[in-house]
């Protein structure tokens, strides 16, 4: 009988993979269900791009690659992330992984027992689990509606202690689609230079977004040598299946997160690789256009909501995600479990994102407008009668 690590019992598997192979189940079984559940751009990969993974497959490109990646995707992840977000990175700071694996690269080359790592509640499902999986502690930072789903420098000086060495940050944000403000950006910065931590920023939303700036804390002055910068194709080029994203950090970061990718996936995809350069340097017009039709159905999702008497919907400012909180006399778990038995429609219960995610849904707002509009309804036919 085998007898587990309590490194794998102590987590729980994920929400939102779990919720997505629900969903497909039930849709392979001939059961229709609205999904507004996993966070997945419901667009094609643009077509210049898969075009370049075609070719690159035709061209040989199928054997293992450096393990930080090719040349000119590092190369071309550079360039972006200077001139579009002012960090000073060179190829040489660039390793490029599934963007999920990057985070776990880095909670396991920054993170081990006996270490804290301050995460937003409500937050990514995945952040708890991974800091845990590399042995150390989480520590939840309420970033609730009443901080506009943002976690102040306030909340996260009390929350640091001397064993704080980690403090994510995801901005715009998954659940909530907030985004932190440059002066509260500067503030987090300022906690981290001088209780000497490393921001591991994730900024995997950075061009989904409708109003305000995004910031990197990268960019940010004295900050370069301290962040991990998480970012990758799959939102911004609707690229979920070719599992590719990247990190940039400062060598000695860099290094560390490098020899455990060595040795659990070598390297990224190959000819993925080549469609990860032709999206970045190829045309952005299929970028707006989604963005465009994500913002319009951002001010349809809020709309849709405010006709129910007992959903208080705060306004994303970007990702794809809505958050209302449900006044009913019922846990976020068992409301997302009636709508998807009684009405057939599956959203992520808020609490998955955190205890201060409790009393609300996640509603992911990557579906047709006529989804959105009936999903809604239904939702509000339901808590009308609770
Ligand atoms: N960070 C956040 C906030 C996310 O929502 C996701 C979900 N996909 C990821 C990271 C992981 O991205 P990927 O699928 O590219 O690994
Ligand atoms: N990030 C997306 C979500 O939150 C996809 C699933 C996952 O990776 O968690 O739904």
């Amino acid at each position: 009988m085998a007898r587990f690590a309590t490194r794998v019992t102590s987590i729980e598997s994920s929400p939102t993979v779990r919720l997505g192979n629900l969903v497909a189940e039930m849709r392979a079984r001939g059961e229709e269900v609205l999904s507004l559940s996993v966070g997945e751009p419901d667009f094609p990969t643009p077509a210049h791009i898969v075009q370049a993974a075609k070719e690159a497959l035709d061209a040989g490109l199928t054997k293992y690659t450096p393990s930080l990646g090719i040349r000119e995707l590092r190369e071309a992840v550079a360039r972006k992330s200077k001139e579009e977000n002012g960090i000073p990175a060179t190829a040489d700071d660039v390793l490029v992984s599934p963007t999920k694996h990057t985070l776990y690269l880095a909670c396991m080359a920054l993170l081990e027992s006996g270490d804290e790592a301050i995460l937003p509640d409500p937050g990514w499902v995945s952040y708890e689990p991974m800091v845990r999986l590399a042995g150390a502690t989480p520590v939840a930072v309420r970033a609730a509606d009443d901080e506009g789903f943002v976690p102040t420098p306030d909340a996260v000086a009390e929350a640091i202690t001397p064993k704080t060495k980690v403090l994510v940050l995801n901005s715009p944000s998954n659940p909530a689609g907030s985004v932190i403000p440059r002066r509260t950006m500067e503030g987090l910065a300022d906690l981290a230079r001088d209780h000497d931590l490393v921001v591991v920023s994730d900024e995997i939303y950075e061009r989904i977004l409708y109003d305000g700036e995004h910031v990197s804390p990268a960019a940010l002055d004295g900050m370069f040598d301290r962040t991990v910068t998480v970012n990758g194709f799959s939102k911004t080029y609707s690229m979920t299946g070719w599992r590719l994203g990247w990190a940039v950090a400062p060598k000695p970061i860099l290094r560390e997160m490098g020899k455990v990718q060595e040795h659990t996936v070598t390297c990224a995809t190959s000819f993925a690789q080549k469609a990860g350069v032709a999206a970045l340097q190829g045309p952005q017009e299929p970028v707006e256009a989604m963005v465009r039709e994500f913002r319009a159905r951002r001010d349809l999702i809020c709309a849709e909501l405010s006709k129910i008497d007992r959903a208080d919907c705060f306004r994303p400012g970007g990702a794809f995600y809505a958050f209302p909180r449900l006044d009913v006399p019922t846990d976020s778990a068992t409301l997302s479990e009636r709508l998807l038995k009684e009405a057939k429609v599956a959203v992520t219960p808020g609490r998955a994102f955190g205890a201060a995610g409790e009393g609300h849904l996640r509603l992911s707002y990557a579906a047709s407008r006529e989804t959105i509009v009936e999903a809604v309804r239904r939702l509000g036919e339901l808590v009308a009668g609770m």
